[in-house]
């Protein structure tokens, strides 16, 4: 069998090693100590973001951030519905109603033309939404600008899901940072990893105070365990951000590594017809976090994203279907949503290409190789 070629795995640096074992030697084993005060300092230096509480998962970030702004039972949240199940999950955790809102075509996030609709149709059929909650899928911020202004407008909280999108950019500022808070995550398959973690990022120290409170039990102050609040057990172990503060010195490295990935295939297939490729508006910087192509049969000769995922699944190659959208899974299929038919045609089209940073050229050349094969082979015929 060919040795396997994963879409995105763990890519250590030189000092994760070192801070773990700092923590070893000191005994700080516990979901607190200097790793996790220093992993959160890295993580706000870099994002420009003033406060970070950092936590045992993105999921976590996303069900506190929920938690904060108050959504209950019978509410409703705003979400994108393209997106990884994670980013609506905790929006049920609440016993809310997730109302999705499909995409538009340039950042393939959530459409502010659909968004406004929404609103004013959940208004007027009398809830208003407590939140919205846009997606910066595969590492491409969405349209922040346009959608923090309507949410100005009908004075509604934004959760920005970072968790792909550590490292990019909008106009120069991080992915995470436009709405109140910011979700970041750090599981096994993302830009940077602790092995599993996530974090909160807000300007408000508030929020960000009130977050590590409810992650630790929300232990009041007192000699004795005393609580007058649920709370919940989401705080990051001071061994996983030790992981993160070293993979932290390396995130600049991380980002070039992959966008250079994406640079490589672009290069080598964007003259097929057919096959494209998702690209920066003016002022957009992605991490490139995945690689990502569209397979349009009728221009490709008939050749779908599917034949070609089967070809490299066959040579122990990873490449998978772009996320299903939310509207569409048997889970939250009877939820409202404002659909235009973007992202279901992603889907249908879409494919992640192996993008890890750790990814050597022969291995983005034997995948290239397979997909030129099969393109040229089905324009033949
Ligand atoms: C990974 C991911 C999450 C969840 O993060 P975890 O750390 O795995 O809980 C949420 N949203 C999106 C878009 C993700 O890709």
């Amino acid at each position: 069998m060919d040795p396997k070629i994963w879409l995105s795995s763990p890519h250590m640096g030189e000092h994760e090693f070192s801070f773990v074992k700092e923590a070893f030697d000191t005994n700080w084993i516990a979901p607190l100590g200097p790793n996790v005060d220093g992993f959160e300092r890295d993580l706000a230096q870099f994002t420009g973001s003033k406060h970070v509480a950092a936590l045992s998962s993105g999921t976590a970030a996303i069900h506190l951030a929920l938690i904060m702004l108050g959504v209950k039972a019978g509410d409703e949240v705003l979400c994108q519905s393209f997106t990884f199940s994670a980013t609506a999950n905790p929006i049920v955790y609440q016993g809310a109603t997730p109302v999705f809102i499909d995409s538009e075509t340039d950042t393939w996030n959530m459409c502010p033309v659909l968004l406004e609709e929404a609103i004013k149709d959940r208004i007027k059929k009398g809830k208003k939404p407590k939140a919205i909650i846009p997606v910066h899928l595969y590492g491409m911020p969405a349209k922040m600008d346009r959608i923090m202004a309507i949410a100005d407008r009908y004075e509604m909280p934004v959760i920005e899901d970072a968790a792909e999108a550590l490292g990019s950019r909008l106009n120069g500022k991080a992915a995470g940072t436009f709405g109140q808070l910011g979700v970041l995550s750090f599981n096994g398959n993302k830009i940077i990893t602790t092995s599993g973690g996530g974090a909160l990022i807000s300007n408000d120290d508030n929020l960000i105070d009130q977050a590590r409170f409810l992650a630790t039990q929300a232990r009041d102050a007192a000699p004795h365990y005393q609580h007058s609040q649920i709370g919940y057990n989401y705080r990051i172990s001071n061994i996983s951000a030790g992981i993160g503060r070293g993979q932290m010195m390396v995130i600049d490295e991380r980002v070039k590594q992959r966008r250079r990935v994406y640079e490589t295939y672009v290069k080598n297939l964007s003259d097929f017809e057919g096959i494209t490729f998702l690209i920066e508006p003016v002022n957009y910087k992605s991490n490139r976090w995945l690689t990502t192509i569209l397979i349009d049969p009728i221009k490709s000769g008939g050749l779908t994203r599917e034949t070609i995922r089967l070809i490299l699944e066959k040579k122990n190659i990873e490449a998978r279907p772009l996320w299903k959208p939310m509207h569409t899974q048997p889970v939250f299929e009877n939820y409202p949503a404002y659909i235009n038919g973007v992202s279901e045609a992603l889907f249908e089209q879409g494919l992640c290409l192996p993008s890890g940073s750790n990814l050597n050229d022969q291995q983005l050349q034997k995948v290239i190789g397979l997909i030129k094969n099969t393109v040229s082979n089905a324009v033949n015929c």
